[in-house]
């Protein structure tokens, strides 16, 4: 499993939103949205799942 971290536009911080997902799962998502509070900055972004970095989730 991969894990997707997030950049907050807000803090530049990496931030983890705690989704894991298979990579063959994720190429088929690259364009969809995420929605989600901010754990650095508390506010609601949107990122795009192409602009996430990948993790290897432990
Ligand atoms: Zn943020």
């Amino acid at each position: 499993m991969e894990r997707l971290i997030f950049i907050c536009p807000k803090t530049r911080n990496g931030v983890d939103l705690g989704i894991e997902s298979e990579i063959g799962t994720l190429l088929r998502i690259r364009s969809h949205m995420v929605r989600a509070k901010c754990p650095a900055c508390g506010q609601t972004h949107e990122w795009p799942v192409r602009d996430a970095w990948l993790a290897e989730a432990a």
